[in-house]
């Protein structure tokens, strides 16, 4: 089994170290296998590109790099603070991810079976 990462694709963060610390973004992209995210305007690296037809003399450009999920913490849309997350089953069977700051159910991870 792969391992699970606490943030999801779409998760607004907030990283919690490095040199992007106290910076909030989008999670754009989960890396399970390397425990790693790709945040929104976090850890950007400039990255040089070949010249092309386009851009003759090659080019510079600014893109995020993966950080350690582990860095980042999710931002709960219900109190607004970056929040540890639990997961449980509620009454009927879904699972869900919950904020354990305010206790508000962030999104279901599974829905129950049906019938
Ligand atoms: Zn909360």
């Amino acid at each position: 089994m792969s391992k699970k990462v606490h943030v999801k694709v779409g998760d607004t963060v907030y990283v919690r170290t490095g040199k992007d610390k106290a910076a909030k973004g989008k999670v754009r992209a989960v890396f399970p296998k390397t425990n790693r995210v790709l945040v929104e305007g976090v850890n950007m690296v400039t990255k040089h590109h070949k010249p092309t037809m386009q851009f003759q003399s090659g080019g510079i450009a600014e893109q995020e790099a993966p950080i350690s999920a582990s860095n980042v913490m999710l931002i709960c849309e219900h109190c607004n603070r970056p929040s540890k997350t639990g997961r449980k089953f509620q009454d009927n069977g879904d699972k869900v991810r919950y904020c354990k700051a305010c206790g508000e159910v962030i999104d279901v991870i599974k829905e129950a079976k049906k019938g």
